[in-house]
């Protein structure tokens, strides 16, 4: 039997549209025999995902995408192989979720005075009890016919500087790994090549990223270009990284986005699978 594995998606406790339930029975419909489910900052949707996956042979990872700060830059480190129950993995979480509800308060404030209302209690009502993000802004925002598509609602509010960007204090790159690895997980960078950073400066973060106790790259990700998957490969063998693979799906919208529709990991790095136990 062939392994299919996808290592990074999200589900309704954070950005994504499926509750963690339907992702599973989706992944599997798709192909995928080893999931990992890796919302924003958040275990809340493990339990039950992991549940599921037992009751229909499907073989599942635990994971979470930490958000983190690295030089002034945002930076998405995936965890997995984790242990939710990880005491200061759940307080870390706990802050998270404060910091995030804080952050959602202060962008529906700055889109009240572009004449924008109702943003606050749309995006609450949206999460529910997961975790607020930018997606539920955007959401909002396009709903409500502020902007045409996602993208401009990015492009106009919520992108970084633009009028409703609210910057965030997110944990040390290096703390992250820490919790990460306390919590028996594998850190794991996420999408390298979307944070915008020079050659120089992705060689600094890789070097300091194994100093901290990281172990993985994500090499494979949706809509991923060849050269791109031979950048990040050549990265992952000089830093001596496994390499991971993950569709980051979120929804049903973008055909192009789906679980288990991801391409092969070269086969001259280690794969981080050989890395979870
Ligand atoms: P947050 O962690 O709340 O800042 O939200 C970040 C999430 O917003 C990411 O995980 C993506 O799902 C989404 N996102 C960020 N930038 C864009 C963009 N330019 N277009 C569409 N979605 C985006
Ligand atoms: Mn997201
Ligand atoms: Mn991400
Ligand atoms: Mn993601």
């Amino acid at each position: 039997m062939t392994h299919v594995y996808d290592l990074h998606c999200h589900s309704t406790a954070s950005d994504g549209a499926f509750s963690p339930e339907a992702v599973v029975i989706r992944a599997q419909q798709q192909g995928v025999t080893s999931l990992a489910l890796t919302d924003h900052d958040t275990v809340a949707g493990l339990a039950a995902a992991n549940k599921t996956a037992d009751s229909i042979g499907l073989n599942f990872i635990p994971g979470i995408e930490l958000s983190s700060n690295w030089q002034n830059h945002c930076l998405h480190i995936v965890g997995l192989g984790i242990d939710p129950t990880y005491q200061p993995l759940v307080e870390i979480t706990d802050h998270l979720q404060t910091l995030r509800y804080e952050r959602s308060e202060k962008m529906a404030a700055k889109l009240e005075k572009k004449r924008i209302f109702g943003a606050l209690e749309a995006v609450q009502a949206a999460a529910g009890d997961g975790m607020i993000t930018r997606t539920h802004f955007a959401d909002f925002l396009l709903s409500q016919k502020h902007v045409d598509t996602h993208q401009e609602a990015f492009d106009r509010y919520l992108g970084q500087g633009k009028s409703a960007f609210v910057p965030t204090i997110w944990p040390e790159v290096e703390e992250v790994v820490k919790w990460i690895t306390g919590a028996g997980g594998i850190a794991v960078i996420a999408h390298p090549l979307r944070y915008k950073l020079s050659a120089k400066y992705i060689k600094r973060l890789l070097a300091e990223f194994k100093l901290y106790g990281g172990k993985g790259i994500e090499v494979i990700t949706s809509r991923i270009s060849q050269d791109e998957i031979r950048l990040i490969t050549k990265y992952a063998q000089e830093y001596e990284l496994a390499g991971s693979v993950g569709s980051d799906f979120h929804n049903d919208t973008n055909p192009y986005v789906e679980l288990g529709l991801i391409a092969q990991l070269p086969a001259n790095i280690t794969p981080v699978w050989e890395l979870l136990s």
